[in-house]
């Protein structure tokens, strides 16, 4: 076709149709060229995937009082929409379990270790794989460990069931010593809550996953798993 230097009356309205059929097209072809280009389902993330393998978890534990939080107590619950972890405290109270070893509750690997400022702090994230009994199905889930007073691992380390991750602590005077302890369905949340539903489609209730994952049958081998997903 062989366009003068004047158009039709009518052919906006046909550029316009074209525009409408071609941005869809536009749009499939840009996801359908991503998705051949993608080498990881969660290539979005800034840096690009880090593929790290790590062994299937054979059983999950408390993260303070190693195995079964004794020695603490649950000062707040799960509450969607609230309050999306668990604070543990020491049965001294006060500031008695400053300092006490936070642990990873299965094996994993570090997603996440920094200080993220504000009301949260010194903040490590890990990630687990499990085979999930009643499906046979393998998941990818993170545990969330804030407010820490030291950090003692870091992004990319494997970790093993209880090993310590960091120390309990104030955030910086801004609480009573606690830990903030959350687990998470969806391995993209990170530090961003925002566009994340918060309830039980993103979070596990921590204690009741626990309790209900105590232990499972060791396997052998490995799964890679990408940390770089928030
Ligand atoms: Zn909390």
């Amino acid at each position: 076709m062989i366009f003068r230097t004047t158009e039709p009356s009518h052919r906006p309205v046909e550029r316009g149709a074209a525009r409408v059929w071609l941005g869809p097209g536009l749009l499939a072809a840009v996801i359908l060229g991503l998705g051949v280009a993608a080498p990881w389902p969660h290539a979005g993330a800034d840096d690009g995937p880090e593929i790290v393998r790590i062994p299937l978890a054979d059983g999950f534990d408390f993260p303070v009082g190693k195995p079964d939080a004794e020695g603490y107590y649950m000062s707040r619950g799960f509450w969607a929409n609230r309050h999306l972890g668990e604070d543990w405290n020491g049965v001294g109270g006060g500031n008695t379990d400053l300092g006490d070893p936070v642990y990873s509750i299965g094996s994993g690997v570090v997603s996440l270790a920094g200080d993220m400022r504000g009301a949260w702090g010194k903040t490590v994230i890990v990630r687990h794989a499990y085979r999930e009994r009643s499906t046979g199905r393998v998941h990818e889930i993170d545990s969330f460990y804030t407010h820490l007073d030291r950090i003692t691992v870091e992004k990319g380390q494997l970790v093993g069931r209880g090993e310590q991750v960091g120390t309990i602590g104030t955030n910086r005077g801004m609480y009573t010593a606690h830990l903030h302890f959350e687990m998470r369905k969806n391995i993209r949340i990170g530090m961003a809550r925002i566009p994340h539903a918060r309830d039980h489609t993103n979070y596990f209730v921590p204690s009741d996953f626990i309790n209900a994952h105590r232990q499972l049958r060791r396997e052998r081998g490995t799964v890679p798993v990408d940390i770089n997903t928030y």
